[in-house]
């Protein structure tokens, strides 16, 4: 199939006028600007479209969209969390489905084709049978009360991903946090990691609350965790970033999310493991944090992306990346949107493994992209982060979605 557009971007320095893409089994063969017809090929015209790179979400909780508005903002961490987990049992299955559902055709129509979503149910996945995106799934693992069988779940959602091969689905693993999750824990989920080749993300040093804990101090976490529980690592670190270095708790390329609390001896070892922060402006912003550190990651080459966390604790409940990349940009204006656009395509493209097929438009990659009506401008990076109308046309894997507005 060949698309004919008005203009094609495939980077920021790269813009095609007109932007021509031909693709086959949802792969990109072919991008210029002058690419004809082949016999019998099926041509689409957009000429008052500009194709881009779908974009990828590093974090999210798809499942959690019906807790939309459920909370008010600003609220203690720890409490929060309480909420949060006393919620997870009541929400059914079918619920769950319903909620990414939802979510991932908000995310798609906002611009984002790939959603790393974390998954604290895996029967729960059963029965739905597509999503809007491309997700991967981050199953997530506690121990606060009894031990899950890792290797059995991993086995699980495999044979369920196989049963499902026509969508775009992969899988990722996630030890939930170090305050529900002890080392030996997230050991054993590094080892699964690596046998299995699959991403490892993580919630860490999110709130001044787990900082304090690991380092044992006073903190409301005591008011949320059982009372029997036993930790002997608690109370010897001076940071989360500290925690993982001395439980060996986090693997090469594994993605953190969050990253607030970082001190400048974090970084190197941040920097050596090859780690990537996955920062959520609006999430961010929705619980008062203190000022994200970007200037000490950058000035230390560690990779930051944006995400959008889950629309429980953000008012950004279509998961748009636009918006987060305004919110991070009118936070951090040394930033040029040019930059910022990496960090929603080739970055977290990057931080999956996966910078040969995501992130931009090449031969080779998936044919995982977006038209968007914008106005005609010399820049249309900045045209479409600046956007608010949904996208035109949407394709993940090679299958269009066209979204209506009537
Ligand atoms: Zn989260």
């Amino acid at each position: 199939m060949l698309i004919c557009a008005g203009t094609l971007v495939e980077s920021p320095g790269r813009i095609h006028r007109p932007g021509h893409l031909r693709m086959e089994r949802g792969g990109i063969t072919e991008i210029g600007s002058s690419l004809s017809p082949l016999a019998g090929e099926e041509v689409i015209h957009l000429p008052e479209i500009t194709l881009a790179p779908g974009w990828v979400n590093l974090h999210a909780h798809l499942e959690l969209a019906s807790l939309s508005n459920a909370f008010p903002p600003g609220n203690d961490f720890p409490i929060w969390l309480k909420q949060i987990l006393a919620r997870l049992p009541g929400l059914t299955p079918e619920v769950r489905r319903q909620s990414i559902r939802l979510a991932s055709q908000e995310a798609l129509k906002s611009g984002t084709t790939s959603v790393v979503s974390i998954t604290s149910d895996l029967p729960a996945l059963a029965g739905l049978t597509r999503t809007a995106c491309r997700v991967w799934w981050a199953l997530e693992f506690m121990d606060l009360q009894s031990r899950p069988d890792v290797a059995a779940t991993v086995e699980r959602a495999m044979a369920w991903l196989s049963r499902n091969p026509a969508n775009a689905w992969h899988l990722a693993l996630s030890p939930h946090a170090p305050y529900t999750a002890s080392p030996k824990l997230y050991r054993e989920i590094m080892d699964s990691s690596r046998i299995h080749k699959l991403p490892f993300t993580t919630h860490l040093a999110e709130s001044p609350q787990e900082t304090s804990l690991l380092a044992g101090k006073k903190t409301s976490f005591w008011d949320i965790l059982p009372g029997d529980l036993q930790r002997d690592d608690f109370g010897k670190s001076k940071s989360p970033v500290e925690w993982c270095r001395e439980n060996h708790a986090l693997p090469d390329g594994a993605m953190v999310a969050h990253g607030n609390e970082l001190v400048p001896s974090d970084l190197p070892y941040l920097k050596e493991h090859r780690v990537t922060v996955v920062h959520c402006p609006a999430a961010h912003d929705w619980f008062g944090r203190k000022a994200f550190p970007f200037d000490l990651l950058r000035e230390y080459g560690v990779p930051v992306c944006i995400g959008t966390d889950s629309p429980a604790s953000s008012p950004n409940s279509r998961l748009d990346l636009r918006t987060e990349i305004r919110l991070f940009c009118e936070k951090h204006p040394q930033v040029s949107l040019h930059e910022a656009w990496q960090m929603i395509t080739t970055t977290p493209a990057r931080a999956l493994g996966y910078e040969s097929k995501l992130g931009t438009l090449q031969r080779g990659c998936w044919a995982d992209w977006v038209g968007w009506r914008i106005p005609a401008s010399p820049d249309p990076i900045a045209a479409i982060l600046q956007g608010k109308d949904p996208a035109e046309i949407s394709c993940v894997g090679g299958k269009i979605t066209m979204h209506e507005t009537i």
